[in-house]
């Protein structure tokens, strides 16, 4: 298995895998965006709460918040030495006391650990009007996206690297015209192709040109795209769904063991 990085920022990753087949693919897909531990707000406590909205909504909305954390500091809840109890190894509190008016944030979160934060600091929660009072104590912890919406780690979409053939004889502009997403250029009258990475795979060329333009895929090449959707970094997603799906493969082979 080869790995190529294409593009990289801090929300976004881009790379190609040579040497797997569709199922590996569809599996990496899987883990990156609901099988990576991320941290949300599990628990609230209000104690008060003088908002046009009710503790249920603002609940919903502070769940939602990615929170930024360090992996290697935090456990599952029920995988702790605490069993389950919550202590500062698998749970962070983050108190937050305001008065309006005005617009309580995200950034307005104090978290008890320095190392955890909102990812974004302007999400709006509530307006508060002049005098009303908004004070609680929130709780994250570890979570996968298969629980919630709120754990989803990602958004990963993969597709197989297009092999682009111009058959002999096709050297028109209306397969430049045509393509909707730029792949072919014409140099001194000649169709070439230039990003063919970028194709979609709609096949208009191919239609177009009564298959004298061939798009075939590499059923082992896989392009993906991975955005993050939490605290996690893509480069941390990438490489931590490359241990999980490592650690089923080998709870899978015990398994089979057994059974002989
Ligand atoms: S299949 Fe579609 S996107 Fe790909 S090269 Fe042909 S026209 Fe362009
Ligand atoms: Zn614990």
């Amino acid at each position: 298995m080869e790995v190529k990085i294409l593009e990289k920022d801090n929300e976004k990753i881009k790379f190609i895998v040579e040497g797997i087949n569709s199922a590996l693919a569809g599996e990496l897909r899987k883990i990156m965006m609901t099988q990576m531990p991320t941290l949300a707000i599990e628990w609230i406590d209000f104690a008060k709460n003088d908002s046009a909205l009710w503790d249920e909504v603002i609940a919903n909305r502070l769940g939602l918040i990615p929170l930024k954390y360090k992996m290697k500091f935090y456990n599952f809840k029920d995988k702790c030495k605490c069993k389950g109890k919550g202590c500062t190894h698998c749970q962070v509190s983050l108190k937050l006391k305001k008065k309006g008016p005005c617009t309580v944030y995200s950034g307005d979160l104090v978290p008890m650990d320095k190392k955890v934060r909102p990812v974004y600091d302007k999400i709006p929660i509530v307006e508060l009007a002049d005098g009303q009072e908004l004070e609680f104590e929130a709780i994250a912890q570890l979570g996968l996206g298969k629980e919630h919406a709120k754990w989803q780690a990602s958004i990963v979409g993969y597709r197989a690297v297009p092999n682009i053939i111009i058959g002999k004889g096709v050297n028109l502009k209306k397969y430049v015209e045509r393509c909707p997403r730029n792949v072919f250029i014409l140099k001194k009258g000649v169709l070439k192709v230039n990003k063919a990475l970028e194709c979609n795979l709609c096949l208009q060329c191919v239609e177009l040109s009564n298959g004298k333009i061939k798009v075939e895929t590499e059923e082992t090449t896989y392009l993906f795209n991975v955005e993050t959707a939490s605290g996690l970094s893509p480069v941390e997603i990438v490489s931590k769904s490359i241990d999980v799906l490592s650690d089923k493969l080998k709870e899978f082979e015990k398994g089979l063991r057994k059974l002989k």
